[in-house]
């Protein structure tokens, strides 16, 4: 059988190997030695950040970042139902809170229609917080999710969280590097994950860059930032004496995960460079073929440039199962897979509202997702839409 394709795994070289033999070489292999704030320092200035606060993993920036936010007990966050549930049980159920879910749009991301009505129709202010009519808990925050490297609508979204003074969380895990361009307007330039009032990122390793695994999270608030990492180190307020101001944890990154980082870093534009011309390749041979789409992202000529890092295909049209093609691709050395369950059909979550569901439901159904390593050949891509046409 020819060689296994994988979905999406990381791309080291010589840098990367270089950088972390540098840590080992000098013995600081742990969370301290220096490398970790450098890559803060790399991170945030890429972002247009005054500071990044770096963790071992985006489920512990994004539980940091709702701890920072000051989401509570008690309290309801709206999130979306399409995306991968380390996006909402470290921001809801890690906290006591609970989520209210979203379907979404065409960008795959929550849909601000349905959560503009929802706070217009269901909810009314009490002494200026937004307050859930139905089940009398707080609305504390608003969470999107850039799913797939897209870039969700953040126009409406900003100002549906101004409208009803929602805290907006960004988890941007995906989209390191999608940004708004020259033609968006007020927010040309802004990255995802920098215009909320706090925004985190993954670097596990399926994710465009990865440390093995690691995280970080920006703010739009100097003080939750610091408070953010405070709480990322045990809340330590004394290192001789080993006090403790409050109930931290320890969701450090490592100097050897950063040395990672910083080359990877390096790479990055490079890397979303060949997510364009792989997902270019993919679309002239495959969109409108036999009833195939390729889903498409939020295009420069729209505003937004994203790093595409993950590719849909959408099979409505094909006349096979979506489980039958990803077994059949399996069968052939080629990893593909669904589109994540919906959240709000998981387990622990029966009772919660969920809202919007039309598209979260189709796109469920019916998106496959493609083999996008930044390391895929030109050929092996080939040999993938291949296989695909051949089924
Ligand atoms: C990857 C991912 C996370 C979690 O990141 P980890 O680094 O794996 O903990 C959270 N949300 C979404 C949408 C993700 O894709």
């Amino acid at each position: 059988m020819a060689d296994f394709i994988p979905l999406s795994v990381p791309n080291f070289g010589a840098r990367e190997a270089a950088y972390a033999a540098e840590a080992i070489t000098s013995g600081w292999v742990s969370t301290s030695g220096g490398k970790v704030t450098d890559f803060e320092q790399q991170l945030a200035g890429y972002l247009g950040m005054p500071r990044a606060v770096a963790a071992n993993a985006g489920s512990s920036a994004l539980h940091l970042a709702g701890l920072a936010a000051g989401i509570r007990r008690g309290d309801e966050v709206l999130v979306p139902t399409l995306t991968f549930i380390a996006a909402v049980n470290p921001i809801t159920r890690y906290l006591g809170a609970e989520p209210v879910f979203f379907g979404c749009d065409d960008t795959l991301c929550i849909d601000p229609d349905a959560v503009e009505r929802f706070c217009a129709e269901q909810c009314a202010f009490r002494a200026g917080k937004l307050y859930n009519k139905k089940t009398g808990a707080r609305v504390a925050a608003l969470e999107v999710v850039h799913v797939f490297g897209n870039m969700a609508n953040m126009p409406r979204l900003l100002e549906i969280a101004k409208t009803y003074h929602l805290t907006l969380i960004e988890d941007a895990t995906e989209s390191l590097g999608t940004h708004y361009t020259q033609n968006a307007g007020a927010l040309a330039g802004k990255y995802a994950g920098t215009m909320g009032d706090i925004g985190c990122y993954s670097f596990n390793g399926n994710k465009i860059i990865t440390t093995g695994a690691g995280g970080a999270l920006v703010a739009n608030h100097a003080d939750w930032a610091e408070h953010a990492k405070h709480l990322s180190t045990q809340a330590k307020s004394d290192l001789l004496q080993f006090l403790h101001d409050e109930v931290g944890y320890n969701y450090r990154m490592t100097n050897v995960q950063a040395c990672l980082g910083l080359a990877q870093l390096e790479r990055l534009e490079e890397f979303i460079a060949i997510k364009k011309a792989r997902y270019d390749q993919y679309v002239a041979a495959l969109d409108g073929k036999r009833g195939l789409r390729i889903l498409p992202f939020v295009e420069e000529s729209a505003g937004v440039r994203p790093n595409r890092w993950f590719y849909s295909l959408y099979t409505k049209g094909f006349g096979i199962p979506r489980d039958e093609i990803i077994a059949r691709l399996q069968a052939q050395g080629i990893q593909t897979r669904p589109v994540w369950a919906l959240v709000h059909e998981q387990a622990d979550y029966p009772k919660n509202a969920a809202y919007g569901l039309e598209k979260a439901l189709d796109y469920r159904k019916y998106i496959v997702n493609l083999p996008c390593s930044t390391n895929l050949s030109e050929a092996d891509c080939a040999r993938v839409i291949d296989a695909v046409l051949a089924l």
